[in-house]
């Protein structure tokens, strides 16, 4: 029975499938596949704590290792209600393959704390994280571990983590999170970065195919730290914003959307770019977010949750590239169907590697105890993103493999390579 013919049914088994069947491609020997796919460490902590009406309250986290053959863990913290285990590991190893990838010396981590922070107040966030972090602190380090932001954390976050872990090592320890605040040691440009990524990715793929972001037609599902930033810097290139996404639900304007106006709303306290008064609403509310993907354009951007592409919203869209800003965005029955309609898909583990990027160069940074200029650092990000572009694309040409499997199969040899050379201890 060859891996292709298991029955996929989780994230995390597609994320398992898709590494296996890139070490067939490899003809990888000894088993050593098995060694790639196994995460190196789970460590799952229960998070008591005290809510803010005096009573005890507790939630589960986790954080999981997927590999450090070729540098320290690396990879964000998630607070949503639905993170499970399984979850976190996949996401872990999509963080392998990306530093691989981007041939950064760094391994992939992931970690989770299954609670929705907005239904928290602000000091009970710091307790959660405060304790969560004690319980995984002594498997953190510059050296070890090192968190950073995801789906619901932000830099106020990594800075409760920051001051956690080096109260606990008795002295402050910037380079243990990224993601930081400026003020802690974080870098410029980190919060832009992600999106950054995205649209070099985009621009990159598109001068592959002779085209370039000018007048292209985007649609964006997210508007978070990933998706507005990608709006912007689109927007900056000459791109026509033509729909955008989020839990409030789809706007869309032909002309192409006000950014500016929505931003203007958004920051006076509307929730949600639904709520914004710009372009046309043309869904309401979480489910509505999903309308986006219908939209007629030429290019879809999903930086919001993963598998929010399925079969129908794969079904519906008119675009003829799709680049991955969120994590695990497009279902596998989604990635089919757009495979056979002819859409290039620009896959996450390198499409939105910029914000891992970004970190590596803050701890740079911060092991040098230096910062560098805002346009220092985003030019460096784009030098890194150009030579993994450039690096993936070619072996995706060479080796004729669909650009989802060249990538993982990209970082998987750079990964099993790094095992072979250090040996297998004892
Ligand atoms: N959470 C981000 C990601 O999924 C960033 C990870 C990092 O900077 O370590 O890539």
């Amino acid at each position: 029975m060859t891996t292709a013919s298991y029955q996929v049914h989780s994230a995390l088994e597609a994320a398992e499938l898709r590494v296996r069947e890139a070490g067939e491609w490899l003809n990888l020997e000894d088993g050593l596949i098995e060694t790639i796919v196994a995460p190196r460490r789970i460590i799952e902590v229960a998070i008591p704590f005290r809510r803010d009406d005096g009573t005890r309250d507790q939630l589960t986290g986790w954080r999981v290792h997927h590999n450090t053959t070729r540098g320290p863990a690396k990879g964000g913290i998630r607070y949503h209600h639905e993170v499970d285990r399984d979850e976190v590991v996949a996401l872990a190893i999509g963080m392998s393959l990306k530093t691989a990838i981007v041939n950064l010396p760094l391994g992939g981590a992931k970690g989770g704390i299954r609670f929705d922070p907005k239904a928290y107040s602000r000091a009970e966030v710091e307790r959660i994280t405060r304790r969560y972090i004690s319980e995984i602190s002594q498997f953190l380090g510059p050296d070890r571990d090192v968190p950073a932001p995801d789906v619901g954390t932000d830099s106020q976050v990594m800075a409760w983590i920051m001051d956690q872990y080096s109260t606990g090592v008795g002295h402050a320890t910037p380079g243990v999170v990224t993601g930081k605040p400026i003020e802690l040691g974080g870098s410029l440009g980190r919060e832009s970065a992600t999106g950054r990524g995205v649209v070099e990715s985009a621009a990159l793929m598109l001068a592959k195919q002779g085209r370039s972001l000018e007048g292209m037609r985007v649609a964006i599902q997210g508007y978070g730290q990933v998706g507005s930033w990608a709006a912007r810097l689109a927007a900056a290139r000459g791109a026509r914003i033509v729909a955008v996404a989020d839990v409030s639900g789809t706007i869309a304007d032909d002309g192409g959307l006000d950014l500016r106006a929505i931003d203007r709303a958004l920051r006076e306290g509307v929730r949600g770019v639904a709520n914004a008064g710009v372009g046309e609403v043309v869904a309401h509310g979480s489910d509505g977010a999903a309308a986006v993907f219908g939209v007629d354009c030429d290019i879809v951007m999903p930086c919001a949750l993963g598998d929010a592409v399925g079969e129908r919203e794969a079904l519906a869209m008119t675009a003829t590239l799709v680049v991955e800003g969120a994590n695990a965005p497009l279902t596998p029955a989604a990635d089919r169907i757009l495979a056979d309609k002819g859409v290039t898909i620009v896959p996450d583990v390198l499409a939105n590697a910029g914000g891992v990027t970004c970190s590596y160069l803050e701890q740079c940074q911060n092991f040098a105890h230096l910062s560098w200029d805002e346009d220092e650092v985003n030019a460096r990000v784009i030098d890194l993103m150009r030579a993994a572009f450039d690096r993936f694309h070619g072996f995706a040409t060479s080796s004729g493999l669909p650009l989802r499997k060249a990538a993982t199969v990209l970082g998987v040899k750079t990964i099993a390579d790094a095992h072979r050379l250090r040996g297998l201890h004892p």
